[in-house]
C-alpha cells in the first residue's frame, strides 16, 4: 500500500528472528513501519541461520555471529565456527555475561565474552551485550578491554547508577519491552539519562512482548511501543524518536 500508511521507519536493532517457530517472514511482512532488523546468533546454528536470513533479505536483516553466555560453555567447540562467521556479520554477539540463569560457569562465561571481546576489536565491528546480574563485572570488563565505544548494551534495564557509569565509557544503550512494562520505573528512570543519539530500539523478539501484549510471543512490529516509552520519557514526539534511533543504528552497524 504505497502512499498510504506513512513509514515511521524504525530499526529493530536485536530481534531472533531465526529462533521464532512463525518463521520470520510473516513477522518481517507486518513489519511495515520496521526499515530493517538485526537478527543476533546465539550459537553456531543460529548465526548460519541469521546469515541465510540476511541473504533472502538483503538490506532489511543484518546478520550477526555469537555465542550466548547461557552457552559460554560451548565457546572451545563452537568458537572457531563463529569466528570464521564474523567476517561476514554486521556485529559480534550475542554475548555478555548472565549471573541470573547462570546456565554456563561465570568463568566460562567471562572466558567466551572476552574472546568475543577480541574479535570484535580485531575486526572494528560492534559488540551486541546481554547483561543480566552483572553490571558489575560487564563494567570492569568492557572498561578494561577497551570495547566501549563497539558496545551496544542489549535488553539495557539499568538504573540511572549504572546507566550513568556506563554512559560515561561510551557505550550505546538498547532499550527493549522492560522501558514499557508498568513495573518498568526503574528503568525509564535509567532511560531518563540516556541522551537520544546514545539510544537504540529493540524487541528481543520472541521475548519480552510490550504492553498491550505482555505474555503474547514478541515480534518486530512492536518495536515502535519500545519508542512510544522512550518518547514519554524523554519529551519527544515519537516520529523523532524513530528517526533518531534509526540512524544511530545506521551509525552503529554501518547500514
Ligand atoms: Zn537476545
Amino acid at each position: 500500500m504505497p502512499g498510504t500508511v506513512p513509514t515511521m521507519g524504525w530499526v529493530d536493532t536485536h530481534c531472533h528472528l531465526q529462533l521464532d517457530e512463525r518463521g520470520a517472514e510473516p513477522l518481517l511482512a507486518r513489519a511495515t513501519e520496521v526499515d530493517w532488523v538485526v537478527v543476533p546468533g546465539v550459537d553456531v546454528e543460529s548465526s548460519k541461520a541469521s546469515a541465510h536470513l540476511a541473504v533472502l533479505h538483503p538490506g532489511r536483516v543484518v546478520p550477526t555471529a555469537g555465542l550466548h553466555p547461557h552457552d559460554a560453555g560451548l565457546w572451545g567447540v563452537q568458537g572457531p565456527a563463529i569466528t570464521e562467521m564474523a567476517g561476514a556479520a554486521a556485529a559480534i554477539g550475542e554475548t555478555g555475561l548472565d549471573f541470573y540463569r547462570n546456565l554456563s560457569s561465570r568463568e566460562e562465561q567471562i572466558g567466551s565474552f572476552q574472546a568475543q571481546i577480541d574479535l570484535a576489536i580485531e575486526l572494528g565491528k560492534p559488540i551486541i551485550v546481554h547483561c543480566r546480574d552483572a553490571f558489575a563485572d560487564v563494567y570492569s570488563i568492557i572498561e578494561g578491554t577497551g570495547v566501549a565505544a563497539q558496545t551496544v548494551l542489549h535488553c539495557w534495564t539499568g538504573g540511572p547508577r549504572w546507566t550513568r557509569r556506563f554512559l560515561d565509557l561510551g557505550v550505546m544503550f538498547s532499550f527493549a519491552g522492560p522501558v514499557a512494562f508498568e513495573t518498568g520505573e526503574t528503568v525509564r528512570l535509567g532511560a531518563a539519562e540516556v541522551p537520544p543519539e546514545r539510544a537504540l530500539v529493540e524487541t528481543d523478539t520472541p521475548y519480552l512482548a510490550p504492553p498491550p501484549h505482555r505474555g503474547a510471543p514478541n515480534e518486530p512490529a512492536w518495536v515502535a511501543l519500545v519508542g512510544v516509552a522512550l518518547a514519554g520519557v524523554w519529551g519527544l514526539a515519537v516520529d523523532e524518536v524513530a528517526a533518531v534511533t534509526s540512524s544511530n543504528a545506521q551509525r552503529v552497524f554501518g547500514r
